[in-house]
């Protein structure tokens, strides 16, 4: 009998764990199942992602369902279709061996008919999304009068995602002496008023606001200039060749460019954000978790609750505002015992947030050096000696071409052999590293650490901002500051840098205004149209708009998910080195 049979888990449900390699339960599990299991207590979690939460409300709703009723007895509603695939997919291999157990997912932008035809077959456990989920229930879909159990997973999310009236709607449907279980990671005001509506008087677990993984992983930031930041990306993904990690940016526009940047540049990277239609996500998705992409670039809710093994890398192209965030983006990384690592790139008047974090993780940075390009070709150079060494090598297949090969390199020696191979996979990378310099870190003052100020023209600490009107609006300079005056209510912040172009403008602002300055052009009209402001990471291309929605990048652009090197890109200035990518 292992810990969970002893907890009063069924057998037939403990195989499926097994299977999974679940031997112990996970804290959450620990306090959650026995609850769940002996009593009909209301539960009340606050527990974060990756933190085993899915197996701590699953488990026993599985064990509960009575496979001869077919009708609905279980309905768990998280805040996205990835999460609600994923919580789905983890129930039915915990039900595996529990024949006739039906678990269906429900979410936007799949087919409605389908749903609805698993819905009527009698759908035991039902994961849902509340729009689609309030949906099918106006539609009169629904047959909720079995529910003895509702989860609300990642409660904080659906109401920071505006869903509080669909899930009003839900619950209002479902029958009074329902049990409820609620888990998020935080517990602002409104969900403390969401647990006194819905529930009564329930058993309150909090599991360590640490991922489990977090003492396995590193925590490492290098200081760059915003001039800067994608070249950083860049180095550091040529510094780690196996890298299989997480790009996380905060808005979907950097999102897009940054993962737009890396592909042009020939990285195996693709984007997740919100403006994708359902099908790309999926597509993207699919690719990552099959490791046929190495780099996902994202924002926190698109990546929300994704759970993918073996991540090696964390990378924060931006910060957060909020510590609890970045505890969540680096917990992805360093579960089930290996080692995780996460970066952050951090702006020079960003390094406090540093210590804010190291504040609530409980553990300190290590500040490292952007590698030098020598560095970086070094790494690479013996990575690849490695994969020559480690190649497999089918005698079979190449044996009836060698005769060949080597009459053709006869006139070689070993040394030269070697000289020659190595030289054509790294001729152009070696020519790109040799002429790129150093990313120097900018200091608070704008020195650097060799006390050289910076060269170029904007100063340290300046952020490029675009905003969507150009000469076309008839937007001129002194009309720009005035905009920018009156939308901050006249605070006076000093403008460095403009760029009118055709359809939209860039100018440049000390970090420090940033927030203020997006803040107050919310709500703010330009001859009858929306002005919008972000945040630029992407020197200004003078010819197009700043691709902003849809445009995705990932369908086509590579077969069989690997990047097309052939081409060759610039290296000039941003670009890398057009070579067969390692990955
Ligand atoms: P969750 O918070 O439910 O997304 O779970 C986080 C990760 O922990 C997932 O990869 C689960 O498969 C894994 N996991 C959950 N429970 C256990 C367990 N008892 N033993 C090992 N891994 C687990």
């Amino acid at each position: 009998m292992n810990k969970f049979e002893e907890m009063g888990v069924d057998p037939i449900i403990n195989r499926g764990l097994v299977d999974l390699g679940y031997e112990n339960p996970m804290p959450v599990q620990e306090l959650a199942i026995p609850i769940l299991l002996n009593s009909e207590k209301d539960l009340l979690a606050l527990a974060q992602t990756g933190t085993g939460k899915t197996a701590a409300f699953g488990i026993p709703i599985l064990q509960n369902v009575d496979i001869s009723k077919k009708i609905t007895q279980a309905l768990i509603l998280s805040p996205t279709r990835e999460l609600c695939m994923q919580i789905a997919g983890d129930l039915a291999d915990y039900s595996k061996y529990k024949k006739g157990l039906n678990v269906l997912a429900v979410y936007g932008g799949s087919s409605i008919d389908t749903q609805i035809r698993g819905l009527k077959r009698g759908a035991h456990v039902v994961v849902a999304t509340p729009g689609r989920m309030l949906d099918l229930i106006r539609r009169k879909q629904t047959n909720f009068s079995s529910v003895t159990t509702v989860v609300l997973d990642e409660a904080d999310e659906m109401l920071n995602m505006g869903f509080r009236d669909e899930l009003n709607g839900i619950l209002a449907e479902t029958p009074e002496n329902k049990r409820t279980c609620l888990f998020s990671a935080t517990m602002p005001k409104e969900i403390a008023g969401m647990a006194r509506k819905y529930m009564n008087d329930p058993e309150e677990i909090t599991v360590g606001t640490k991922n489990k993984g977090a003492d396995n992983v590193s925590h490492i930031y290098y200081m760059v200039s915003n001039k800067d930041r994608y070249k950083a990306l860049k180095r550091i993904a040529d510094m780690n060749p196996n890298i299989n990690g997480i790009v996380f940016c905060r808005t979907r526009n950097n999102t897009q460019e940054v993962a737009e940047l890396l592909i042009q540049d020939g990285y195996s990277a693709d984007s997740l954000h919100g403006d994708l239609s359902q099908a790309q996500r999926d597509y993207v998705m699919q690719k990552f978790r099959r490791k046929n992409l190495r780099m996902l670039v994202a924002t926190d809710v698109a990546a929300r609750g994704i759970d993918v093994s073996d991540l090696t890398h964390i990378i924060n192209y931006e910060l957060p505002d909020d510590p609890e965030t970045y505890i969540h983006r680096s917990g992805r990384t360093g579960r089930a015992g290996k080692k995780g690592i996460s970066i952050a790139l951090v702006g020079p008047r960003k390094r406090h947030s540093i210590k804010h974090i190291e504040n609530k993780l409980g553990k300190q940075f290590t500040r490292a050096t952007i590698p030098t390009g020598k560095e970086v070709c070094e790494k690479q150079l013996l990575h690849l000696v490695d994969r020559v060494n480690k190649v497999e090598i089918n005698e079979e297949l190449i044996g009836e071409y060698l005769p060949d090969v080597f009459k053709k390199l006869e006139n070689l020696d070993r040394e030269a052999v070697i000289k020659h191979f190595v030289s054509l996979e790294f001729n152009r990378f070696l020519d790109y590293y040799q002429d790129a310099s150093d990313i120097v870190a900018p200091e608070e003052n704008g020195r650097n650490r060799n006390g050289r100020g910076q060269s170029h023209a904007s100063k340290p600490g300046d952020v490029r901002l675009f905003i969507n009107l150009g000469k076309m609006d008839k937007l001129t300079v002194p009309g720009l500051i005035g905009l920018i005056n009156d939308a901050t209510r006249r605070k006076n912040i000093p403008i460095g840098k403009i760029d009118l172009l055709k359809n939209f403008s860039f100018f440049e602002v000390n970090e420090a205004h940033v927030d203020l300055l997006i803040t107050s052009f919310k709500k703010v009209h330009y001859k009858g149209r929306k002005v919008n402001i972000e945040v630029s990471d992407k020197a200004p291309s003078y010819n197009q708009r700043p691709s902003r929605r849809g445009g995705h990048s990932g369908g086509g652009r590579h077969s069989g998910g690997r990047p097309n090197y052939g081409g060759g890109k610039p290296s000039g200035g941003g670009g890398r080195p057009s070579r067969r990518r390692s990955f």
